[in-house]
């Protein structure tokens, strides 16, 4: 398995930093059906755990299936050697919303990496590190209402979200990761 440097205390906190925000100020999963999380006969609903996520879940928990995948399989930067996790919920109504993933917590938001001239379509936080934060442009089997209206988007939502990737990309894996950018998806 590859192993990250982000500590397991520090997933816990940034958890916890994420529970207390949501993209909008409603559930937004009331105007799409929360089409996000459906994975019900769509496998690639599910998600890959960052490095080290894995720490904080136990697997033995059955709202999760587990997968361990080779990264060499997979669109994964150089440095990820190893396997890394994928897991697969069973949808909304078995979600412990306490333990749902980063990815879920984020999303519609993604980080990526700005020069100082440059921008992108979606552009919606830029920091000073050159960390910024866009709305997903990943290929999803699915429509967020968010991301096609360009919706205005909760300030602490983007604030944690922000704070969160800054501490992430501490951990050289994730680092790279996000530099790499783009969909890792299945071959
Ligand atoms: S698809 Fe978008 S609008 Fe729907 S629940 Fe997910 S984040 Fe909210
Ligand atoms: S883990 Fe929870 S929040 Fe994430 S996709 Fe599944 S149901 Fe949705």
């Amino acid at each position: 398995m590859i192993k990250g440097t982000t500590r397991k205390r520090t997933f816990r906190a940034i958890y916890r930093l994420l529970d207390q925000v949501s993209p909008v100020p409603f559930d937004c999963g009331r105007i799409c059906g929360a089409a996000c999380c459906h994975a019900d006969g769509l496998p690639e609903m599910g998600m890959f755990l960052l490095p080290g996520e894995d720490k904080i879940h136990q697997k033995t928990d059955d709202w999760l299936s587990w997968e361990m995948l080779d990264t060499d399989l997979y669109d994964f930067p150089p440095s990820w050697q190893g396997k890394v996790c994928f897991v697969n919920c069973q949808g909304p109504e078995h979600c412990k919303r306490a333990l749902r993933p980063i990815q879920c917590r984020t999303f519609p938001l993604k980080p990526v990496f700005l020069k100082a001239d440059e921008t992108l379509p979606g552009l919606v936080f830029r920091g000073k590190e050159g960390l910024a934060l866009i709305y997903s442009d990943d290929e999803l089997p699915y429509a967020c209402p968010l991301i096609t209206s360009q919706a205005r988007l909760d300030p602490d939502f983007i604030r944690a979200t922000y704070t969160v990737w800054k501490h992430l990309i501490r951990d050289p894996l994730i680092y790279d990761y996000i530099k790499e950018e783009g969909t890792v998806s299945p071959d």
